[in-house]
């Protein structure tokens, strides 16, 4: 995106390169999660949460701590009083969808040309076709080789808030609020955050810093349910079963063939979706598992109502099979808990402003440990810390954006010390 340039942005030149070797040295730390294992579900998530307790007491946040399940707190005392306290958060996992443990290669001053990939040379990325790369011609970018993520989701948002905290810590002449940050771990298998008490962590008000590019502020996030369909036949030897089998494969493999919903590969923007995404079974006991997505707690509940009702006619392909749909929530739109706090987000959208870029809304198609807290009663938003194509082997990080994310959360600061 555009890099604005004006007098606030000196302060994101000034903090960019601090934050940029912060980023470097998080990236090369293994902090891949493991789907399926309690949090932390990797050991790598331990070791950058040791170190970034060292570096936070090293700035003179004293009480620094990782708690047992990885979490990783400290306090910034104010300067001012009266203000409330304020909380910073990003995570210290990245994906599981590309395979990690990463060398980070940066790119000086990117020339506006084609990239490649040196451990993947059938991979490129085209400015002409990438309208927030050709954003970023003259600016310092990170990449991987091409054969693993970058983890600037979001080892980013860690090394920008870790950036703007030593700036302020460094210039006690500047007002701002007592400050606790949290690094999470866990964020993309959702298991993390879960252990963060909003209550002991005791902020009034949270930030994540877990977005892409620069200024975007996001306050809606999609409210989601899982639902899993439980069929139950009856096996037989197939060579005599004769009336006896009853396969409760062949109603399951019915009931995704009959989804008429609208599906991820299809939508986009504020459109929600139903996706099954596993199955298994055999003819004595079949499973489907489905997520469903909606920004509109009411279309959930339509696209609940349908699922059933597919249920229902699949079913009557074998009526001797029995089965059950059963649906969990997991997370609800942040907005619902935003709407009552609107000057939160007001305060983000002023910051970013303060920092020489236009404000910008976006939507999470997902939710974000953002998401989770605001449920429980913290309002969290989103905000950008220059990620770019997360989740893949093309991911890449502009160091520009990087230090205007730091330069951001200085003014978030400053604005909330003003009470
Ligand atoms: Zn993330």
């Amino acid at each position: 995106m555009a890099v604005t340039t004006t007098a606030a942005g000196a302060l994101a030149r000034h903090l960019e390169p601090a934050a940029l070797k912060r980023f470097l040295r998080y990236a090369r730390v293994d902090t891949q999660a493991r789907e399926g294992r309690p949090s932390p579900s990797s050991p790598g998530q331990v070791r950058l949460g040791r170190r970034l307790v060292q570096e936070l007491q090293a700035l003179g946040l004293r009480d620094a701590q990782q708690d047992a399940h990885g979490i990783v707190t400290a306090t910034l005392p104010a300067t001012v009083d009266g203000a409330p306290t304020i909380g910073l958060l990003a995570h210290l996992d990245t994906s599981p969808q590309a395979p990690g443990n990463v060398k980070p290669r940066l790119i000086r001053g990117y020339d506006g040309s084609a990239i490649r990939f040196p451990a993947d040379p059938s991979l490129s990325l085209d400015p002409a076709e990438d309208e927030e790369l050709s954003g970023c011609v003259g600016h310092d970018l990170v990449f991987s080789q091409g054969d693993t993520l970058l983890g600037a989701d979001d080892k980013a948002g860690v090394a920008a808030i870790v950036a703007a905290v030593e700036h302020l810590a460094h210039h006690p002449e500047l007002p701002r609020p007592t400050l606790r940050l949290a690094f999470t771990p866990d964020e993309e298998i959702a298991s993390g955050v879960e252990h963060l008490d909003p209550t002991t962590f005791g902020a009034e008000a949270a930030y994540t810093l877990d977005g892409g590019g620069a200024g975007i502020v996001e306050a809606e996030s999609f409210s989601a349910d899982k639902a899993v369909l439980r069929v139950r036949g009856r096996s037989a030897h197939p060579g005599m079963a004769g009336a006896q089998l009853v396969n409760a494969l062949r109603v399951a493999a019915r009931f995704v063939a009959l989804i008429d919903l609208p599906t991820p590969e299809t939508t986009r923007g504020r459109e929600g979706f139903v996706h099954p995404y596993h199955i298994q079974g055999t003819e004595e006991l079949a499973e489907v598992t489905l997520i469903l997505r909606s920004f509109e707690e009411r279309e959930l509940r339509e696209q609940e109502a349908r699922l059933r009702a597919l249920a229902a006619e699949a079913a009557r392909s074998e009526p001797r099979a029995s089965y059950e749909l059963v649906v969990t929530p997991q997370y609800r739109n942040m907005a619902e808990t935003l709407r009552r706090f609107p000057w939160v987000v007001d305060r983000a959208v002023e910051a970013i402003r303060r920092a020489g870029l236009e404000p910008r809304f976006g939507l999470i198609r997902g939710g974000t440990d953002g998401s989770i807290l605001s449920n429980r009663g913290l309002p969290c938003p989103n905000l950008s810390s220059g990620q770019h194509r997360i989740h893949s082997t093309r991911e890449w990080l502009c160091a520009r954006e990087l230090g205007q994310a730091a330069e951001v959360v200085v003014h978030l600061v400053a604005i909330w010390a003003a009470g």
